[in-house]
């Protein structure tokens, strides 16, 4: 499978070189990429090894080869009404909802996912991109990882109405469906998808201003430092760092700590939460500092 699949990225490279920027494949070709490249793992964010013990990865299926990798225009120029914070942000949904290449990406009956929470929190979540659920309700985390934020958010003390949580994508990247028409796995973004939805993600930036941003896994940290800016999550998580002038703490993301759900673990991220605490003059108390220990 591995010489088929060199074979393959070797001769989409070949035409790429050549000026090709689009490939077409029959249903008899896809039905036998399928057959050859199925997967099969529920949303999950790309594996994160504690950064003391770069450990075993945990292996994710391997994305299929796709006719289409990447958005072939250019990234999208948001330009917003004056107006208040509700009304930019209404206006930057239907950007998004309109946007072609969102548009293209969408399957039928399926939703774009912006952000959701207060306009006027203090403190911004960014996570990777929506799952199965997530691109049903075109709500950010609201399957098992969201489930997992909620609890986080809670443990510092506050609500997810309080903060406001956004992703890096606003479409679920795509994997062949099964033929049942479901897509059962998933797969991180390309960097040329994530650029393609980073100035939607600014642009929430800018409308609900907050005074510190959390990046929840290496993807998120990757869109907002920039896709060449670290190799392993280790080196950049449980430190700040600067988004467009705001605090930036990269942490992991919730299913790392779903996949690896023991007190080493969620201590890890803890203590990055408690430094947001921290820096956010968010009170702690002696039980909050004691968490998982
Ligand atoms: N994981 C993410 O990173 N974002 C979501 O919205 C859901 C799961």
């Amino acid at each position: 499978m591995r010489l088929s699949l060199n074979a393959i990225t070797d001769e989409l490279r070949r035409l790429k070189a050549s000026g090709v920027d689009r490939v077409v494949v029959s249903d008899e070709g896809l039905a036998a990429l399928r057959k050859s490249f199925s997967t099969g793992a529920p949303r999950e964010a790309a594996p994160e090894p504690p950064a003391a013990q770069p450990p075993a990865r945990v292996p994710r299926p391997a994305p299929a080869p796709r006719a289409e990798a990447a958005p072939a225009v250019a990234p999208p120029v948001v330009s917003l009404p004056q107006g208040d914070k509700k009304t930019r942000w209404d206006a930057l949904m239907k950007l998004v909802v309109e946007d072609p290449v969102c548009r293209a990406k969408l399957r039928p009956g399926k939703k774009v996912v912006l952000g959701v929470g207060s306009l006027d929190a203090s403190l911004m979540f960014v996570g990777e991109a929506p799952g199965a659920e997530e691109e049903v309700q075109g709500e950010p985390f609201v399957g098992p990882a969201g489930q997992l934020l909620n609890k986080m958010i809670s443990g510092m003390g506050l609500s997810r109405g309080e903060v406001y949580i956004g992703n890096i994508m606003n479409w679920r990247p795509d994997l062949p469906v099964g033929t049942d028409g479901v897509q059962t796995g998933n797969r991180p973004p390309t960097d040329a998808e994530m650029a393609h939805c980073l100035p939607f993600l600014r642009a929430q930036i800018d409308i609900v201003s907050p005074g510190l941003v959390v990046a929840l896994g290496a993807t998120a940290a990757k869109g907002l430092l920039g896709p060449k800016s670290f190799g392993a999550l280790g080196e950049v998580r449980g430190r700040w760092h600067d988004f467009g002038g705001r605090p930036l703490m990269v942490t992991y993301h919730p299913s790392y700590i779903l996949r690896n759900p023991t007190n080493k673990t969620k201590r890890l991220i803890w203590e990055d939460l408690l430094k947001v605490m921290e820096r956010a003059k968010l009170p702690v108390t002696e039980k909050q500092r004691g968490f998982f220990l």
